[in-house]
């Protein structure tokens, strides 16, 4: 594997200097599962490495003052998954967290790096978008935020810019009475990247005909993450299985899947239509409405 410095940032400032200064050729480094790999594989050649899991903040889950849950870049899938607050208030994130790879790799791999690698099958992702989370970004310019729905920008390209890096994931209180459920289609049963996967989150609404609103998010059938925005709008019409149905094909539509080693593009559109039926039925189960 190709040589590189390594680099224990100590503040955000140094980092984010770190990474303008060697723009390209110095890369952020969380848990590293995607990163050594694509070093050893010959796809990336960074001559510096700037280790950010010890940056102030990084590796915790705070309750803040508005009901928000702030989740530090470099906070791990496991820690996630077993958080108090996480477990009680967003169960589809901590869903979808728990689904990713194995156990031990969860202990390495982060949520930041989850998002910031941008790959389409990224399994935090439908969730977070779900919830309405935003990314916490800082550079040299200071901070900014952007949804994570936004920083998603197509296959490996997230809207960060020259020496910012993400800080931390923001989540706004779920709506009352919230229910959600992530599946995940993989190739085997547990341990596998996403041949497709949904996040399906409902609430009690009187305000839709059906008595609930909805947000679908599918994962791994498009360049990033995608809302179904047809589907969640039949579903606040009609959640009889005819107007399930309807709504499983309006997101089996909206997917824009491609073939490759993992799945056919026709086998992953039908399997959106089949696991956002699923998603949606476990949901309706448990609303209390
Ligand atoms: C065997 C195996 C199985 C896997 N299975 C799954 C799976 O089921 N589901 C899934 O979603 N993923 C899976 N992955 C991918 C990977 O483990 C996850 O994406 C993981 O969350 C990445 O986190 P990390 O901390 O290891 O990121 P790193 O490898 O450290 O970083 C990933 C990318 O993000 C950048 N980066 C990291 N942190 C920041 C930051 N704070 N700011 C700016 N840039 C940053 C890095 O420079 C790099 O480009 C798998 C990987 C392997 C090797």
């Amino acid at each position: 594997m190709q040589a590189f410095d390594y680099v224990k940032a100590k503040t955000l400032e140094e980092a984010s200097a770190l990474l303008a200064e060697h723009n390209g050729d110095a890369r952020p480094f969380a848990g590293a599962t995607d990163l050594l790999i694509r070093i050893e594989r010959g796809f990336l050649h960074p001559a510096k490495m700037v280790d950010i899991k010890n940056l102030p903040g990084f590796r915790a889950i705070n309750a803040l003052d508005n009901d928000w849950l702030r989740i530090g870049a470099a906070v791990t899938m496991n820690e996630v998954v077993i958080h108090r607050d996480v477990e009680s208030r967003y169960p589809l994130l901590a869903e979808a967290c728990q689904s990713v790879a194995s156990y031990q790799l969860r202990n390495r791999a982060t949520i930041g790096g989850n998002i910031c690698n941008a790959s389409p099958a990224a399994d935090s992702a439908p969730a977070l978008i779900c919830y309405g989370a935003e990314a916490i970004i800082h550079g040299p310019q200071g901070e900014r935020r952007v949804t994570v729905e936004d920083f998603f920008q197509g296959v490996g390209q997230t809207a960060l810019e020259r020496g910012e890096l993400l800080t931390a994931i923001e989540i706004p209180p779920p709506p009352d009475g919230a229910v959600g459920r992530f599946l995940k289609l993989g190739r085997t049963t547990v341990g596998d990247i996403s041949v497709m996967n949904v996040a399906v989150l409902g609430w009690p609404d009187e305000n839709a005909a059906s008595g609930a609103s909805w947000r679908i998010v599918l994962g791994s059938v498009a360049p990033t993450p995608i809302r179904a925005p047809q589907a969640e709008k039949l579903l606040a019409g009609d959640t009889s299985p005819a107007g399930i149905e309807a709504a499983a094909r309006a997101a089996a539509d909206t997917a824009r899947p491609i073939d490759d080693i993992r799945a056919s593009a026709a086998y992953r559109t039908d399997m959106v239509r089949v696991y956002t039926r699923r998603g949606v039925e476990h949901v309706l189960a448990e609303l209390n409405y």
